[in-house]
């Protein structure tokens, strides 16, 4: 076996060491971790939606007509119609033509970019873009080239030559770790619909969360018929599992015959599909969970703002606050751990070093009070 000692005594000895806790029951507000109740303010279920009743039902009611396992590829004979009403619903929810089911939004990003480029392509990428957006790049063998974090300037000079047969300008919707919003109107304009050249919007944090109907950034800046391949994921918001990526009809079925992360990997289990189905009529009707989400958004930013913290430019549930080196993010997620409180410290790699941060995600499913103890908490930090 390899010597692996020395790389795990150096993440502990950098506050770099990454370890999980174990938790029991629903994800909501209130969880039980490593045997003792925590306030969570560190999910992605931005709705509330993943402990909903309706869904876990419909999910239940789902193994009853599907069992449980998909059981091959979509290709094969994974694919059931739970999974092709979800994808119609999606594609009707996002307004294109056509929408398609990935495992998760990883594999999406992973079979967009490995379908649609070669080598000697590109990809234009914001600095701060997803992981998986990178790793996306990498397998593609396209050529990556970075641009500075939301910044048009930089964005203008990477597009000023093409060198390449095709070119992919890449951006979350919102950022993970940072919580702001992709200046896409901008972006639209600077790319000034040229040809051999798309957008692929990574929309895993906006999706649900902004717009009227909870359609994301793309609703949230009216620009839909700008953005050419829009991913989603149905982890967070939507509180289930997966992912999809919606776009033409040429675009779905080009993924369908070359994506290897669809082609050659196990359909999401049907009842999955069939419990997205409940939670995306509720993304839909509930626009109140959004309403609330925003009232809470506000609560938080003018309590931590009144104790001295500096906030990031983030009107989202996504809230980071930015506290420098790892060390100190560690210390300030277990000292508010001692608390009662769940935030975790994000560290490099996630982030760039010198910006370690705790995370803080709010949720539909949080109240006023819960709110007003996570600023209480926070005020004993200071
Ligand atoms: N894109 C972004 C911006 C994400 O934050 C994440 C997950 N954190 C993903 C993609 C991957 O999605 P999934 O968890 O479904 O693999």
């Amino acid at each position: 076996m390899f010597e692996l000692d020395d790389f795990l005594g150096q993440q502990h000895a950098q506050d770099l060491y990454r370890a999980r806790i174990t938790c029991e029951g629903m994800q909501g507000p209130l969880q039980i971790c490593d045997g003792k109740q925590y306030l969570s303010f560190c999910s992605n279920d931005y709705l509330g939606l993943a402990a909903d009743p309706r869904v876990a039902k419909t999910l239940r009611e789902g193994t009853e007509q599907y069992g449980v396992g998909s059981g091959a590829a979509h290709l094969i004979n994974g694919h059931t119609s739970a999974h092709h009403a979800l994808e119609e619903e999606l594609a009707e929810f996002t307004g294109r033509e056509r929408a398609l089911l990935f495992s998760t939004g990883y594999m999406a990003n992973l079979g967009v970019m490995s379908a649609l480029l070669a080598r000697n392509d590109e990809v234009v990428a914001d600095k701060l873009v997803h992981a998986s957006l990178l790793d996306a790049a990498k397998l593609s063998g396209a050529n990556l080239r970075r641009y500075q974090h939301v910044d048009m300037i930089t964005l203008a000079s990477r597009l000023e030559k093409q060198q390449s047969a095709r070119r992919l300008v890449v951006t979350d919707g919102v950022f993970s770790m940072d919580g702001d919003i992709a200046p896409l109107p901008k972006m639209i304009k600077l790319l000034n619909g040229e040809k051999n050249t798309a957008i692929l919007l990574d929309d895993a944090h906006g999706m649900g969360v902004l717009g009227e109907q909870g359609r994301g950034c793309v609703e949230y800046f009216d620009c839909n018929s700008d953005v050419d391949i829009l991913m989603g994921t149905l982890g967070k918001a939507f509180g289930t599992f997966g992912a999809f990526v919606a776009g033409s009809e040429a675009l779905i079925e080009t993924l369908i015959q070359s994506a290897r992360s669809y082609i050659f990997t196990t359909a999401m289990p049907a009842a999955i599909a069939e419990a997205t189905r409940a939670s995306l009529k509720i993304v839909q009707n509930e626009n109140d969970r959004r309403e609330k989400l925003q009232s809470l958004i506000t609560q938080f930013r003018i309590g931590a703002q009144q104790l001295g913290f500096h906030l990031m430019d983030s009107m989202t549930p996504i809230q980071p606050l930015v506290v420098g080196d790892a060390e100190k993010a560690t210390k300030m997620s277990k000292a508010l751990a001692e608390k009662g409180i769940l935030v975790s410290a994000i560290r490099p790699p996630t982030v760039p070093v010198g910006t370690a941060r705790l995370r803080i995600t709010l949720s539909a499913a949080h109240d006023e009070t819960q709110v007003d103890k996570l600023l209480l908490a926070l005020a004993s930090l200071t």
